[in-house]
Parts: C-alpha cells; sequence; structure tokens
C-alpha cells in the first residue's frame, strides 16, 4: 500500500498536477521520498526488494491519484530499468543511487525507437562516430520527466557508420543538446513533458546503454509495457470506486456491470503479474500487447460507468473536479506509445 503522506500529498495536488498549477520539480521528490522508486529492485542495487509485479502495483496506486504523477514515476522506474538491465557497469554504479533517491531524473525518449521497430517511422537521432564517442543530430518530439534541474534522457541512435542503431544514455549537460518549453497539453502539465533538439552533441561511449537497440529494446520490453499497465489498472480500480460509491441507492442497476468490469480487471491483473514474473512475455510479447490494449480498455470503460453512476453531479463543477480529471487522464493511455493503433497494428502483423 503507498505511503500514506504521499497518497495525501497526490490527493492535495492532483489537480493542479494536471493543470500545471504544481511546481513539476516536486513530483519526483515526493515519489522518491515515499521510496516507491525502489520497489522491485534487488537490496544489492540498492532497491527495496520485491519483484516486478509488485512495482506494477506501486505505480497502480499512484495513478489511482494522479496520473501526471504516475506518468513522471513510470519514466524513472521504467529509465531505472535500463541502467538496471545495461551491461555498462561503470554507468550503472554511476547513475542509479542519484535515480533511486530522485535527486536524478530518468527520461524515456524512446517511442521512437519502439516505432521503428516495428517499421513505422525512421530513428530521429543520427550518431557519427567521433574519437571516444559520438556526434548526435536530429530530435525528439516528446520526453516526459525533463526536469529543469538535470536529467538524464534514454535514446535510440542511428549509427552512421555501422547501421546498427544503439541505445544511449544522454545527460542534459551535454553542450548541444537544447529542451524546449514544457509543450502545452490537454492534461498531465506539470509532467516537464518537452521536445529536445540535438545539434552537434558529442557524448561519450561511457553513456552507452546497449551497442544495439534490437537487443535492448525486447529485453526491457516486459518491464516497458508492465508498468505502462500499471497506470491503467489505477485508473480504472479507482473510477469502479467511485462508481460504487454513486452506485448503491437509486443507480443500483449499475452493480452488475460494476462487479463484472471489476472481476474482469482483476483477472487480467493476474495475468500480467504472472506473466511478468514467470517471463512469459519475453518469448511471447503479442500476449502482454494484447494485455496491454484490454487493460487501457478496462480504465475507459471504468471511467464511463463512473459517469454513468454519478449522473450529472459529474458535469458540475462544484461537485469536484475529479471526474473530468480522469476522463482526461483516461484520453492519455490509448497514445502513449506503443499506442493502442501501433499495438493492434502489430498484431495483425504476427497473426500474417
Ligand atoms: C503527455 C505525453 C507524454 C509523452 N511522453 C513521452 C515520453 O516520455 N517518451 C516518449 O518517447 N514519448 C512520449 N510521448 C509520445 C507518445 O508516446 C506518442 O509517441 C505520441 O503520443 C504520438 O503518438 P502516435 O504514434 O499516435 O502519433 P503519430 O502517429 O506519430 O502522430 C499522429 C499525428 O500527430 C502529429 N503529432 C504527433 N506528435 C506531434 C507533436 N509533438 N507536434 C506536432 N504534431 C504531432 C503527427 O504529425 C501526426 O499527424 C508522450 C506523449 C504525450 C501525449
Amino acid at each position: 500500500m503507498l505511503d500514506l503522506s504521499l497518497a495525501h500529498w497526490l490527493d492535495t495536488h492532483a489537480l493542479a498536477l494536471d493543470a500545471g498549477l504544481c511546481d513539476p520539480q516536486e513530483v519526483l521528490s515526493q515519489l522518491a521520498k515515499s521510496e516507491v522508486l525502489r520497489i522491485g529492485i534487488s537490496p544489492f542495487l540498492g532497491g527495496s526488494g520485491r519483484n516486478l509485479a509488485d512495482a506494477v502495483e506501486a505505480l497502480a496506486d499512484v495513478a489511482s491519484h494522479s496520473m501526471t504523477a504516475a506518468f513522471v514515476l513510470w519514466g524513472q522506474r521504467t529509465f531505472i530499468e535500463y541502467v538496471i538491465q545495461s551491461s555498462n557497469f561503470s554507468l550503472r554504479e554511476r547513475l542509479l543511487p542519484f535515480l533511486l533517491d530522485g535527486k536524478l531524473a530518468g527520461a524515456t525518449g524512446l517511442s521512437n525507437a519502439i516505432k521503428y521497430l516495428s517499421g513505422i517511422e525512421a530513428l530521429q537521432v543520427h550518431g557519427k562516430p567521433t574519437t571516444g564517442g559520438w556526434h548526435l543530430n536530429g530530435g525528439l518530439q516528446w520526453v516526459t520527466n525533463l526536469r529543469k534541474s538535470g536529467f538524464v534522457v534514454a535514446a535510440a541512435v542511428e549509427n552512421e557508420h555501422s547501421g546498427t542503431p544503439f541505445i544511449l544514455a544522454i545527460p542534459d549537460s551535454a553542450t548541444g543538446l537544447c529542451r524546449s518549453e514544457d509543450l502545452q497539453l490537454l492534461g498531465l502539465q506539470s509532467s516537464n513533458t518537452a521536445a529536445l533538439d540535438f545539434f552537434n552533441v558529442k557524448v561519450g561511449t561511457d553513456w552507452q546503454l546497449h551497442e544495439d537497440a534490437h537487443i535492448f529494446l525486447p529485453l526491457v520490453r516486459p518491464a516497458f509495457l508492465g508498468l505502462q499497465c500499471g497506470m491503467a489498472i489505477g485508473l480504472a480500480r479507482r473510477a469502479l470506486q467511485e462508481a460504487e460509491a454513486h452506485s448503491q441507492h437509486q443507480r443500483s442497476i449499475l452493480l452488475e456491470p460494476l462487479l463484472n468490469q471489476r472481476w474482469q480487471l482483476e483477472g487480467r491483473v493476474g495475468e500480467l503479474k504472472r506473466g511478468l514474473l514467470d517471463g512469459h512475455f519475453r518469448a511471447n510479447p503479442a500476449a502482454l500487447f494484447c494485455l496491454r490494449i484490454a487493460l487501457a480498455e478496462s480504465a475507459s470503460n471504468a471511467v464511463q460507468l463512473e459517469l454513468q453512476a454519478s449522473g450529472g453531479k459529474a458535469y458540475l463543477n462544484e461537485h469536484g473536479s475529479g471526474f473530468a480529471r480522469r476522463w482526461r487522464e483516461s484520453a492519455f493511455l490509448p497514445i502513449i506509445t506503443p499506442t493502442l493503433v501501433q499495438l493492434r497494428a502489430e498484431l495483425q502483423r504476427q497473426r500474417g
């Protein structure tokens, strides 16, 4: 269960986080203070033990209060996973303590790479080999958790020499790396989401996470997608809880669909956790793609049910902003890479 002081902070700030009225700098510090970043990481590496399924639960807990905070947590925790799964041990030693205590923000700019692997778009960052490293040029349109006080971002880079794309961590201090102003969004505004441009950015080989994106991305995919599912699970659970509170009296007709949705959701959660823990998704990514789609649909259906259970009150500001915020938050789940459209296209491609 979530630390009570974090739960309280998230409840108090959820609307401000969504609307951009909360200092984006604060979010990661609050998450770090409650130790959620360490869940599912070995104590030998500075974590608090337990496993990836527990990390998904922690993400779901955060998402049940605030999707903005959950997405920041996703970016940070997924970046930590890249560092842990990298064979660049000296990079891990350098970065991990600062990532785990939230002093350094980790950003994952890999949606371009994921689209690239599915043949949807070309890589947008190019690297020319130079002595001891590369010169990078290009850009990333969307990256979250680009904290103004310091970040490191993971990107896939097209190797202009060998052609094999590789994965690099790029520190914000690198000369030629430009962060845009925060993008103006429909919601999730305090998430430090901006674009990055690379103008002859020099990065040394000591920042390489993996020499081959084709090997690294499938390796980290279960954690990447599994943690993403946590966001849908948390939103769905919270919307169903709200729907239940509204359905007790005149709207008891909704109790049956509510129970069905809850039963279906928790069945999917169980399947997700089993697959993450027994390694099933490494050999069978399609099963994880199907679950990601199904869980995003669970969240969308749950928010719809909350609306029906609440009725006209949901449309009146005087009854609170929680529903309207969850409605906006639910719009994010289908479009985070891999988007539901990309997942469906990939599943169709695999079926031949
Ligand atoms: C709040 C938020 C945070 C995100 N954070 C990250 C992150 O941390 N890391 C990451 O790798 N990705 C991030 N993304 C990007 C996300 O993963 C998807 O790549 C993005 O939503 C585009 O989805 P798509 O593939 O459907 O769009 P596409 O198929 O690429 O685009 C659909 C249409 O939208 C247009 N479009 C897309 N993006 C832009 C843009 N920035 N400006 C102008 N037009 C645009 C395209 O030109 C096209 O017409 C974030 C997105 C959002 C909404």
